[in-house]
């Protein structure tokens, strides 16, 4: 139902001058672009667009996005989740010139032959949210086999040391007192 705005491309100008509001749960599988960025395409992102005419009847959408992801820990190489979030104002445009001259607080999206195809547009402002890299919390990540093979070891052996240490001192005491 939410992704009837999906599957045709809209008609910005009769969203804008109406001053929509329309929210969407997009599934990450949906993503072709974002999944290969993650180590799974599980769950989805919310998005919710308000759509309003702004100055010099200006098309423009103000928008949110958020959405948990799967990533890749650079530390431990395992899965992490990560929420997602972003902001974002677009302004609808036609052509080059018009996206050079919008106001700063706008990115240009572009729309042909008057529709605008929203996945794409949508798409981006969860691409644009991914960290550079991705960590687990510190002390969250999983620790590499071999460390944990080599902690207990370290223990049996002082726990050795010390009997046969204190056997070794007992059979000295005993030699030098006979
Ligand atoms: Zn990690």
């Amino acid at each position: 139902m939410q992704n009837e705005y999906l599957r045709h491309p809209l008609d910005p100008w009769k969203l804008c001058s109406a001053e929509s509001v329309i929210s969407i749960d997009l599934p990450m599988q949906n993503m072709r672009r974002l999944q290969e960025m993650l180590v799974s395409a599980e769950g989805e992102a919310h998005y919710e667009l308000q759509f309003s005419l702004g100055e010099h009847r200006l098309l423009q959408v103000q928008g949110k996005v958020r959405g948990e992801v799967t990533l890749e820990c650079q530390r431990c190489l395992e899965a992490v989740s990560q929420t997602l979030e972003n902001e974002f104002m677009w302004g609808l445009v036609t052509s080059e010139e018009a996206a050079v001259n919008l106001p700063r607080t706008h990115e240009p999206v572009f729309i042909e032959n008057e529709k605008l195809d929203l996945l794409p547009a949508l798409e981006d402002e969860l691409i644009l949210a991914l960290p550079l890299v991705a960590y687990h919390p510190e002390g969250g990540c999983q620790l590499p086999g071999q460390f944990n093979e080599q902690q207990p070891e370290v223990q049996v052996t002082t726990k050795k040391e010390n009997p046969f240490s204190a056997l070794a001192d007992l059979k000295k005491s005993l030699k030098s007192g006979q």
